[in-house]
């Protein structure tokens, strides 16, 4: 197999996350930048990905899981790391003898974090979570005043940061971004007052491009790394992930013959199909069958009949595609491609979700600019 004739292939452009990178610096007022590769980075892949946001900017990486997080330091990446979500049978001392900074929603929390950090001899860095109106993780403001106290009075324990994560930020003007807000900085005035001097996040891609006054001293992107842009601000976010797939057979259908399983599709004229090897086990949802488009030949051509498993049908009418032929699934858009967006949007759900199950064991994955 050659690399311009994948069965199925996810390409990453790190020249494209770089960008993006300097772009969220550049735009966060001076704070640092925390790019999140958490879910393998979006489905782009974490390492590579975390490699080229610091290249590009990013003095911080985030992941949800310490295992995610042992993995970056696993591959020699020493930027400081923070992760925050995990099983209450996690034993936080493989990250706190990595340098993983970990976040603690409860008194509960933290005292296992500082007893791991007692266990292995080292100061414990940790970004306490306050609840400001998500409700989801989060210690919620009633329990508050309780963690900060036990924080400033656990000697293995180092306060780093006050953080929280906002529910609406994608829907600017909701009121829930201001109220969250001022919650926010009600608990942080509580830390310092307990004798605490933390950092403060608060801001995903969604606040970073629309919230200036949310940025405080870092930032935590995620979905704008990617290109993708979760307000539509016009901010020259280009999007890193294109999946592509090439023809393996063009041939000749008679009107009135039909395609697929199924057969929902009925030829209307004597036309050309091209059929791709690729399937709902490479990514491509069975449920966009008879709505989606892909990319081959310089224009957009209709998807034949139903989605199976390991191929799609496209109808090309009177033009001749060869086998050996690329074609876009999705990618950037620029030339008019589909994109990740509008399957989301077809799909009734969002950009993140696209990308980040496009990790899947038959699907190659090629990086493009990467620098290591
Ligand atoms: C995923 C996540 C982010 C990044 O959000 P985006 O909308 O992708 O920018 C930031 N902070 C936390 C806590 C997250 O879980």
């Amino acid at each position: 197999m050659t690399a311009s004739s994948p069965r199925a292939e996810v390409v990453i452009d790190l020249e494209a996350v770089r960008h993006n990178v300097s772009l969220l610096t550049a735009r966060a007022s001076g704070a640092a930048v925390m790019a999140v590769v958490k879910g393998d980075a979006y489905g782009h892949g974490a390492v590579p990905v975390a490699r080229a946001a610091v290249e590009a900017g990013a003095t911080w990486l985030g992941t949800c899981s310490l295992a995610e997080a042992l993995d970056l330091r696993a591959a020699g990446i020493t930027t400081p790391l923070f992760s925050w979500l995990d099983v209450p049978e996690v034993d936080f001392a493989p990250g706190i003898e990595a340098d993983v900074d970990l976040g603690a929603s409860s008194v509960d929390e933290l005292t296992r974090i500082a007893e791991a950090a007692e266990r292995v001899g080292k100061t414990a860095r940790v970004h306490l979570k306050i609840d400001t109106g998500l409700s989801r993780n989060g210690c919620p403001p009633a329990e508050w005043p309780a963690l900060v106290e036990a924080a400033a009075a656990a000697p293995s324990v180092e306060v780093v940061a006050v953080w929280s994560h906002l529910a609406c930020a994608d829907e600017p003007g909701h009121a829930s971004v201001d109220l969250q807000a001022k919650r926010f900085t009600e608990a942080y005035d509580l830390a310092r007052a307990a004798g605490l001097n933390p950092i403060r996040h608060l801001a995903n891609s969604a606040a970073l491009l629309t919230r200036p006054d949310l940025h405080f001293e870092l930032v935590r992107p995620g979905i704008a790394v990617y290109g993708l842009n979760p307000v539509d601000t016009g901010d020259d976010l280009r999007p890193a992930m294109t999946f592509r797939s090439t023809v393996v057979l063009a041939k000749r259908l008679p009107a009135g013959e039909s395609v697929s399983y199924g057969h929902t599709w009925t030829a209307p004229r004597d036309t050309t199909l091209a059929l791709v090897p690729t399937g709902y086990a490479d990514g491509v949802p069975r449920s966009l069958s008879g709505r989606m488009d892909v990319w081959l030949g310089g224009r957009r051509r209709p998807v034949a009949g139903r989605v199976c498993m390991d191929q799609l049908v496209v109808d090309c009418g009177d033009d001749a595609p060869s086998a050996g032929d690329e074609v876009v699934l999705f990618g950037a858009g620029g030339a008019g491609e589909p994109t990740a967006r509008e399957w989301a949007d077809k799909l009734g759900t969002i950009d993140y979700e696209i990308v980040t199950s496009m990790y899947r064991p038959r699907v190659r994955r090629r990086y493009l600019g990467d620098r290591s």
